[in-house]
């Protein structure tokens, strides 16, 4: 483990977040397919299912790829504006079979302070640890989904989405199967 566990999952939610629009894709286009998409991510507490509070994931979305890229400075900016912008406030919970945990919001608050403050928590965390590099880019010609690497050795090139790493392997074995041949 690279991070404290609460941190690792709130990363890979942003990191999950984020890719639902790599690739000219849009994952979340519908309020069926945010339902689905928290589901999956174990993301409790209120919603209001409508559609302002699925442009206001999609605006969070935006603003979360963009530390991806960002450098140092950009990333505090980014994550201390998304801290005050939810009035956060830290504070250990433990509920749904979760072990303590920071939440820094309320259960009633918005579903998209929820989720910024999750994941400026663990932004905070990554940061503070120097640990930005962990923040990359798949490294597969045609693909630009963000990724995460929690790997110990830092190893980690390509994207969960679609199939990149495996692409890249089959294409390294048919550079070198043409240049035996
Ligand atoms: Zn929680
Ligand atoms: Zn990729």
């Amino acid at each position: 483990m690279v991070f404290a566990p609460d941190t690792e999952v709130a990363l890979r939610t942003v990191v999950n977040l984020i890719n639902t629009a790599a690739n000219g894709r849009e994952g979340l286009a519908s309020i069926a397919d945010l339902d689905s998409f928290l589901a999956t991510e174990g993301f409790s507490g209120s919603r209001s299912r409508d559609e302002a509070e699925l442009a206001s994931v999609h605006q969070l979305r935006v603003e979360l790829a963009a530390v991806w890229t960002a450098d140092e400075d950009a990333a505090v900016g980014t994550v201390n504006r998304l801290l005050r912008d939810a009035s956060a406030l830290p504070q250990l919970m433990k509920h749904d079979g979760w072990d303590w945990h920071l939440h820094a919001t309320a259960p009633g608050a918005p579903l998209a302070d929820r989720m910024s403050t999750e994941a400026a928590m663990a932004l905070a965390d990554v940061i503070r640890s120097k640990e930005m590099e962990r923040l990359r880019m798949c490294e597969s010609e045609d693909c630009d989904a963000a990724v995460l690497d929690l790997s110990r050795n830092r190893s980690k090139r390509y994207c969960d989405t679609g199939n990149c790493a495996n692409r890249a392997h089959v294409a390294a074995y048919r550079a070198r199967q043409a240049a035996a041949g």
